[in-house]
């Protein structure tokens, strides 16, 4: 792996060539390019096999760390923190509902796999469990908070001897954007909606 990378400063920009062979070395150094962009008050532009690239490439059929380095540009240039926050939780978000859509948890008729084999009379999976009961948010065996990031990231017992496991190191923005507490906030604030989550990440900053 190459590990020619300069930080060009040009008009309050860091300017970063990119190519295939030193993307992955590039995103590695995220936390200091983080902390040199955020002391200096300095932007990221990604100039990619010589053209200058930004969000639209995104709707492009592009590999996952480009799309990984864009998001991170982004998310470097998004100055607010709240607004930062915000766009690195439904971009996570967004990732996470595609690999829902896949139906990992092999629901049928409102069973999960999980409970089909322990207790097939069991519906909605671990949105109703012995003690704390069924989450407020479950009407109808339908989620209807959609943005609790810590339930779309959980992976229980029975999926991980699957090997199917989810992290919140998965992805880049959590992985590189937050210290361990932030992440734990994230990956464990359960049946809590989007707006709680984000006051506890910001009372962090404050
Ligand atoms: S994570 Fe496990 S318990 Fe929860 S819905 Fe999926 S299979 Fe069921
Ligand atoms: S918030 Fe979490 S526990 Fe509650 S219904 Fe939605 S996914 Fe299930």
């Amino acid at each position: 792996m190459s590990n020619k990378y300069k930080k060009i400063v040009v008009n309050n920009e860091v300017v970063i060539r990119l190519d295939d062979e030193n993307i992955d070395y590039i995103i590695k150094d995220t936390k200091n390019l983080i902390k040199f962009c955020d002391k200096n008050n300095y932007n990221v532009s990604l100039i990619y096999n010589g053209k200058k690239i930004d969000e639209k490439y995104l709707k492009k059929d592009i590999k996952d760390n480009l799309r990984d380095m864009i998001t991170i540009m982004h998310a470097i240039n998004i100055k607010d923190k709240y607004k930062r926050y915000d766009y690195i939780y439904d971009t996570v978000c967004n990732y996470l509902d595609e690999k829902i859509k896949t139906n990992y948890c092999e629901f049928k008729d409102d069973v999960c796999l999980k409970y089909r084999i322990k207790n097939p009379n069991h519906k909605n999976g671990c949105c109703e469990c012995k003690g704390r009961g069924k989450c407020k948010y479950l009407i109808d065996s339908v989620c209807t908070m959609k943005s609790c990031m810590a339930c779309k990231l959980f992976t229980c017992h029975t999926l991980k001897k699957k090997g199917i496991n989810q992290n919140i190191n998965d992805f880049v923005l959590t992985k590189y954007f937050f210290n361990n507490k932030e992440k734990d906030i994230l990956q464990f604030s359960y049946w809590t909606p989007k707006e709680i989550v984000m006051e506890k990440l910001i009372k962090r900053v404050r």
